[in-house]
C-alpha cells in the first residue's frame, strides 16, 4: 500500500476521512493534532507551550512538530501504510518528512488535498464549535488567524508535492460518505500503480 498524507485546510475533514481509511484500509495514522492535543491535555510543562501556539491558531515551532513525527515515523515505521495527517503543514516540515523516511528506505507516494472553499470551511467549524469540543474553533479571530497562516505557510507544501507529481486534488465538498468514495479511488488508483 502507498504511505500518504491527508492534506487540507482546518474544516476540511481530515480527521473524519482518516479515519474511513483506517477503517477499510488498515491505514497506520500519525495525526499530529491529534498528538498535540493529547500533549496539552496531560497537563505537562511542553502540553502548556503546545497549547499558547493552538489556543493562538498559530501553529507550533516546526522544530517541535517534526521531532513529534519523527517519533512516530521510528515506532511505526514497520507497518507498510502510513498515513499522515495535518503533516506536513509547512515547506520545512515536508522536507524534513522525506529526509526522515528516507533513512527507513520510505517515501510518500500520494499526498490527497481536501479541497473546500473558505466559506464553506467556516461554517464547518462554526458548526464544529457548537457540539464543545476543540478551544480552537471557538473563536472567529482565531478561526481567521488559522486560515491565513495556512494560505501563507501551508498552501506552498501543495505546491511542493505538485511539483513532485504526488498531489492529487481532491473535491472535499458534499456529504462524507461522497468524499469518501473520492478518497478511496484515489487510494485504489495510487495502489496500483505501486504494483
Ligand atoms: P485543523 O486541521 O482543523 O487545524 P488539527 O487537529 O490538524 O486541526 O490541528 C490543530 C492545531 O494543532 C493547529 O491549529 C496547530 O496549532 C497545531 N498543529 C497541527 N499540525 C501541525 C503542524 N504540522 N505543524 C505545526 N502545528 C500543527
Amino acid at each position: 500500500m502507498p504511505n500518504i498524507a491527508l492534506f487540507g485546510p482546518p474544516g476540511a475533514g481530515k480527521g473524519t476521512q482518516s479515519q474511513k481509511l483506517i477503517q477499510t484500509y488498515q491505514y497506520t495514522a500519525i495525526a499530529l493534532g491529534d498528538l498535540l492535543r493529547e500533549q496539552v491535555s496531560q497537563q505537562t510543562a511542553l502540553g502548556q507551550q503546545i497549547n499558547s501556539y493552538i489556543s493562538m491558531g498559530k501553529l507550533v515551532p516546526d522544530t517541535l512538530a517534526i521531532s513529534i513525527v519523527e517519533a512516530q515515523v521510528i515506532a511505526k515505521k514497520h507497518s507498510n501504510r502510513l498515513l499522515f495527517d495535518g503533516f506536513p503543514r509547512t515547506v520545512r516540515q515536508a522536507t524534513a518528512l522525506e529526509t526522515m523516511l528516507a533513512s527507513h528506505q520510505m517515501t510518500i507516494d500520494g499526498v490527497l488535498f481536501l479541497d473546500v472553499p473558505e466559506a464553506e470551511l467556516v461554517q464547518r467549524i462554526q458548526g464544529r464549535a457548537k457540539m464543545g469540543g476543540r478551544t480552537d474553533d471557538q473563536d472567529t479571530a482565531k478561526v481567521a488567524t488559522r486560515m491565513r497562516i495556512y494560505a501563507d505557510e501551508t498552501l506552498p507544501v501543495a505546491q511542493y508535492y505538485a511539483q513532485q507529481g504526488k498531489l492529487l486534488k481532491i473535491d472535499g465538498t458534499g456529504l462524507v460518505e461522497q468524499v469518501t468514495k473520492r478518497i478511496f479511488a484515489a487510494v485504489d488508483k495510487l495502489s496500483c500503480a505501486d504494483l
